[in-house]
């Protein structure tokens, strides 16, 4: 039985702002990246036990996940424009059911509808 609510129709509008948002950020972190090398090559030209050398480091590890999360984003972007473009986005890759609107809203790449998503979240947290 086919659902006429899916993919809703503005799904393609959804990904290309999540799109959007997610490159922004991208940029802006990569901005944020270059000052923290440049403070953190001025402060170790002074001392290597510098405090702030510490923080800057930290912060540098923070910026480098974020990075990450951003990209891995983008490629869960790529692949929700693909299931779009197969005529399969919006459908659970676990039940099959639809995945309700206002969740597509919230995530537009989302993979699973809100019960199955909660379920794999209590497995792999049971996991190691
Ligand atoms: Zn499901």
């Amino acid at each position: 039985m086919r659902s006429h609510a899916h993919p809703p129709t503005h799904a393609a509008g959804l990904l290309r702002a999540a799109r959007a948002t997610t490159l922004r950020r991208i940029a802006g972190l990569t901005g944020h990246f270059d000052e923290l090398i440049a403070a953190s090559l001025g402060s170790n030209a002074d001392d290597e036990h510098d405090p702030e050398g510490a923080t800057i480091a930290f912060e540098r590890s923070q910026l480098d996940s974020l990075v990450r999360q951003a990209r891995e984003q983008l490629a869960e972007i790529d692949a929700a424009e693909d299931r779009l473009a197969q005529g399969r986005y919006g459908l659970c890759e676990t039940c099959g059911r639809p995945i309700a609107l206002d969740r597509l809203e919230a995530r537009p790449t989302a993979r699973t509808c809100i019960a199955c998503a909660s379920d794999g979240a209590r497995r792999s947290r049971r996991s190691p």
